[in-house]
């Protein structure tokens, strides 16, 4: 086992001060035994001497080797501890960047999914209805092909910043990829979450992004299911699903819902 350096000059100190406090102790017994003033007083200036010496040592070790040592390991403390709380923050960021939509801002795929587990598990218990709207843009693709990538991306990022003003604050509302989205919203009824739909269907033919001189208007498809307190999240988000491909089917621009 290696002793430390501050270790060290603690043990030179302890050293130092133990044998000044003997050369002390010697000064004194050596004087207590002089009897005359012819005795030989040298003995006790000696022990006299070597005691101030070594305090005058002790005092340079502590002055000179403790109290540095002691003002490095502080800093380096202190350094630590700033790295320490960087570092947590910097991970408390890479795991908000890894469910969040780097595009929109969105939760992405795996929150949404996490969520659907999370929600599902904790609803079955006070049997409260959970209701999931999976929305695409149609014909996004000719947006894209028409005015290209970067307009497309200010087009998916007004429609998300469209669904987080629609919904509320315990709805989960994510893009899944592309120009895909989906809200999850518990405690609310089939009427409530077709409204909800609607308002945002409604809400999201209003964007209008400029490109150039042209304003571009998008539309968007939507299925709606609500959970039937049995099936799995993969089940409920293949019905809302299908709604969505009905929704399509029947001419885009609409809200499909199972009942
Ligand atoms: P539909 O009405 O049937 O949904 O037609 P669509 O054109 O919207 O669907 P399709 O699946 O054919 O095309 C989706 C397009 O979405 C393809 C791609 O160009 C575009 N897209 C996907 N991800 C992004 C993105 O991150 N940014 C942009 N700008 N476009 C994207
Ligand atoms: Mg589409
Ligand atoms: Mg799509």
């Amino acid at each position: 086992m290696g002793l430390h350096k501050a270790e060290i000059f603690f043990f030179v100190l302890l050293f130092l001060i133990g044998f000044a406090g003997i050369s002390s102790f010697m000064a004194w017994s050596t004087a207590s035994e002089l009897q005359t003033v012819d005795d030989n007083i040298i003995p006790v200036l000696k022990y006299n001497y070597m005691s101030m010496v070594l305090t005058g040592l002790s005092i340079a070790c502590s002055v000179l080797l403790i109290y540095p040592t002691i003002k490095v390991g502080v800093a380096e403390r202190s350094r630590l501890r700033d790295m320490t709380a960087s570092l947590s923050i910097r991970s408390e960021t890479l795991e908000q960047a890894a469910v969040t939509d780097a595009l929109t801002g969105l939760h992405n795929r795996r929150y949404f999914d996490d969520a659907l587990r999370e929600y599902l598990e904790a609803f079955a218990l006070i049997e409260t209805p959970v209701g999931m709207i999976l929305l695409d843009l149609d014909h996004f693709k000719s947006v894209n092909d028409t005015y290209g990538h970067n307009i497309g991306d200010e087009v998916l990022r007004e429609v998300a910043l469209c669904m987080q003003d629609f919904t509320r604050y315990h709805d989960v509302v994510a893009r899944l990829g592309g120009e895909e989205f989906a809200v999850l919203s518990p405690n609310i009824t089939e009427r409530q979450i077709f409204e909800l739909a609607e308002r945002i269907r409604r809400a999201i033919a209003q964007i209008a992004v400029e490109a150039g001189a042209v304003s571009i208007n998008v539309t968007v498809s939507a299925g709606i299911a609500i959970w039937d307190g049995k099936e799995t999240g993969e089940e409920l988000y293949s019905r809302a699903d299908k709604q969505l491909y009905a929704a399509k089917r029947n001419g885009r621009n609409q809200v499909c819902t199972a009942a």
